[in-house]
């Protein structure tokens, strides 16, 4: 056997081992050609060490996209950003629309509920919808914002308006192929951890253009987040943004990149994202969302009307068609005290 295919085996096999793996590591696994028997081991890996990881629990988390205004962030793989010009006027939703939804959502047994908004998008009323979606969720629905950059202040109220987490992450190309500067994105997840509240996070969104390096770098940040999920999401391809001509990774790509961060992990977070296709929750993935509303992967108005946009209902098939229990509940770990926050 080849020394570099024996060297993918026994990277893989201190992976199971669950105590995570150094950077060189990673960086190999990384590198691992997809149509290998190595890269088929290292996915069979990933995939046994997740289902420890979680006693073998998918979940399925809602979100709500609130607003579609154009986005001066010019984030260069998303529909918002005002570079791309692949969308036209605004959409706010109101917030009877809102509450409506999450009602909807929790019947339909969300384990989670996530808001999601444009880095435009007015705090103060971030704050208000949060305030009329936690009186009518149950007290133990986890309530997640996804918005922009934000100071300790700002997440304390997010915190006191009853939110319970944020979704946040520094993205593969950050100050390259956006404008926010990576410092900017790592001081925001310091003050939502300060704040007290918990992080959802991810490294995304991977395209073909990405190195070993850059995704061992980010899976790095990821790690060191102390996010409650984490995982790899592959970009998808919106015709007409600046990133559309590097097209779209394969879904074996990202089904051995959802294998690395789990074995570069460990055997935390228990959750890894980037779940809901066919391939991703077999190759391990065991977090989905179900989307209503804006969404910068969509250039539809609505993400559930023709879009992207799929049910709870299609992510638990989805899970369950792939070897998975799926929460019956609220997501548990989420309800951090300030006195608990790292
Ligand atoms: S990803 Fe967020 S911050 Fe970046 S352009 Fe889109 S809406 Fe704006």
């Amino acid at each position: 056997m080849e020394q570099s295919r024996q060297a993918i085996y026994d990277i893989v096999d201190k992976g199971l081992e669950g105590n995570g793996l150094s950077d060189g590591d990673i960086r190999t696994l990384y590198a691992t050609d997809p149509e290998t028997p190595e890269a088929f081991y290292l996915m069979w890996a990933g995939r046994q060490l997740q289902r420890q990881s979680s006693n073998n629990i998918a979940e399925v988390h809602a979100q709500i996209g609130l607003n579609g205004s154009p986005c001066p962030k010019n984030c260069q793989f998303c529909s918002f950003a005002v570079c791309n010009k692949v969308r036209q006027g605004r959409l706010e939703m109101s917030k009877e629309e809102v509450v409506e939804y999450v009602q909807i959502y929790e019947e339909q047994g969300a384990n989670a509920l996530l808001m999601m908004v444009t880095a435009t998008y007015r705090f103060e009323k971030l704050l208000e919808m949060g305030q009329a979606v936690r009186e009518v969720i149950s007290r133990d629905m986890p309530l997640l914002a996804n918005t922009g950059d934000m100071s300790l202040e700002q997440a304390q109220q997010l915190k006191a308006a009853g939110f319970n987490g944020c979704y946040h992450a520094v993205r593969m190309g950050e100050g390259v192929t956006t404008t926010i500067p990576v410092k900017t994105r790592l001081e925001t997840f310091k003050n939502i951890r300060a704040a007290g509240l918990s992080l959802s996070t991810c490294v995304e969104p991977v395209g073909p253009e990405h190195t070993p390096e850059e995704l061992t770098e980010k899976t790095r940040i990821c790690i060191e987040s102390g996010a409650l999920s984490a995982g790899v999401g592959k970009r998808i391809m919106i015709p007409g943004t600046l990133l559309a001509k590097y097209g779209q990774l394969n879904n074996l790509i990202a089904g051995r990149n959802i294998a690395v961060y789990r074995l570069a992990a460990g055997l935390q977070p228990r959750l890894n994202c980037a779940g809901g296709t066919d391939l991703a929750s077999a190759m391990g993935a065991n977090l989905a969302w179900a989307e209503v509303g804006t969404n910068p992967r969509d250039t539809e108005k609505r993400t559930e009307k023709g879009g992207r946009g799929v049910s709870i209902e299609f992510c638990k098939k989805v899970f369950r068609d792939a070897g998975w229990d799926v929460l019956q509940g609220p997501s548990p770990g989420w309800m951090l005290t300030q006195e608990n926050a790292a």
